[in-house]
């Protein structure tokens, strides 16, 4: 593994995985350039190093070729952030003369990886009532031509950076596959770099007291994140959706507020094993509870454990919201992940943006703050505070894996 400071890209052409895939509008106009401002450090220095730009990224989901997910709309826009022209491929599979032309100082963008089926390895397009012989058979063709599809890729280049962590804990062509060609010539970007030295803070270096802070709606999608966590933290705040099936695994009334019935053996077992291990859990108090779910529904504040019949949990309440900054301000490490209250409805939104607010706090108090997660990190930047903590993550999925305490494929493969 390279080091992309120390790595001497004169005269080379890097093939780079970035994570393009930036919100487009119905005219395809960028509505939020984050992931590319966000990549733009790593590129600018394999250019102002003396080498050349192969950029790669997919954008939405497509199942085939669709000038809807073209990359060709954001060319423009990347060319001026990276203060160089661009070129486009057409075709990510057929550039050979293109990626062979780059001189030093000059990029050349990809269009969409995912137009392939081979980018995901996964089988398309197969019949409904296809047969689990013709799903294996389509899965072994698919990974067949995978090889090819990555071996391409790969010829275009002399190194090879990752620095998408948004698809790092996917093991695709492009995210990781790839890397097997460059064995020393691999290296993650900035990007990247930050992203891991964000999370090694958390659960490898953290200072205590450690609290962190989960919420959003189902047990059942933080229930390894929540495992994981418990023997490295000092502090648990448990809120959102998911805090309701805690509430009631203490025996709470939580009216007609989400939760899952089949997960409450295993939020007891949580519970019990904080305490055991002497952690502090902290679920909210008191909640903000409507008879509807709507934001326009008139709403009460009530105790957590006493919600009544036909009103649910929308957000945290004030008290939970004092109960917690208090812990938040007294914590030298803070990780986020997961709004409170339903954030998307602005009523309900207090809780959340309560909680941005704080981390911010206690970041100028001297506090490591990591923050995760969409509402979270909208939270954050709703406020006005993305630059008030330490590091917001531009990984959903990946930043959850990660603090499950999976190893990423992006991550692992340039490390292997
Ligand atoms: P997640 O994707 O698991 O992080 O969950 C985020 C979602 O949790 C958001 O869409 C929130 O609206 C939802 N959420 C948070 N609190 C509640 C609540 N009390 N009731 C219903 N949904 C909630």
């Amino acid at each position: 593994m390279q080091n992309i400071d120390t790595y001497d890209f004169t005269g080379k052409k890097a093939i780079v995985r970035v994570d393009f895939n930036v919100p487009l509008n119905e005219n395809f106009e960028i509505t939020d350039d984050t992931r590319i401002r966000r990549a733009m450090p790593t590129l600018k220095k394999v250019l102002e190093k003396g080498g050349s730009l192969i950029i790669m990224s997919h954008l939405g989901r497509p199942k085939k070729v669709d000038p809807k997910f073209s990359l060709r709309h954001i060319v423009k826009h990347v060319s001026e952030c990276l203060g160089a022209p661009v070129a486009f491929a057409p075709d990510c599979q057929k550039a050979d003369e293109m990626a062979a032309a780059l001189k030093p100082g000059e990029a050349l963008l990809l269009e969409n990886l995912r137009y392939y089926a081979e980018e995901e390895g996964k089988p398309r397009g197969l019949a409904e009532d296809a047969t689990d012989e013709e799903k294996a058979a389509a899965k072994k063709a698919v990974k067949e031509s995978q090889k090819e599809f990555t071996r391409k890729l790969a010829s275009y280049a002399d190194c090879y950076i990752n620095d998408a962590f948004g698809t790092a804990h996917r093991a695709h062509a492009s995210t990781a596959l790839i890397a097997k060609y460059f064995p020393e010539d691999k290296m993650f970007g900035y990007l990247m770099e930050g992203e891991i030295k964000a999370i090694d803070n958390v659960l490898k270096n953290a200072q205590h007291p450690f609290t962190a802070i989960i919420g959003g709606s189902k047990v059942s999608s933080k229930l390894a994140v929540l495992e994981n966590l418990l023997p490295k933290v000092d502090n648990l705040i448990i809120g959102g959706g998911m805090g309701y099936t805690f509430i009631k695994a203490e025996g709470g009334k939580i009216g007609d507020s989400l939760h899952e019935d089949d997960l409450i053996p295993q939020a007891q077992e949580i519970l019990a094993k904080a305490k055991e291990l002497g952690k502090k859990v902290y679920l909210s108090v008191q909640t903000r509870v409507t008879q509807a779910f709507d934001n326009e529904a008139p709403s009460k504040l009530v105790p957590s454990h006493e919600i009544p019949d036909g009103w649910e949990g929308m957000d945290c309440g004030p008290k939970s919201s004092e109960m917690w900054r208090e812990v938040i301000l007294a914590s030298k490490t803070v990780l986020w992940n997961g709004p409170v209250g339903v954030f998307e409805m602005p009523n309900f939104a207090v809780g959340t943006l309560q909680i941005a607010k704080d981390l911010a706090d206690a970041t100028a108090a001297g506090a490591y703050t990591l923050v995760g997660g969409g509402d979270s990190v909208a939270a954050v930047t709703q406020m006005g505070y993305a630059d008030k903590v330490s590091y917001v993550s531009t990984g959903g999925g990946a930043m959850l894996e990660a603090i499950e305490g999976k190893d990423l494929p992006g991550i692992a493969a340039i490390r292997d």
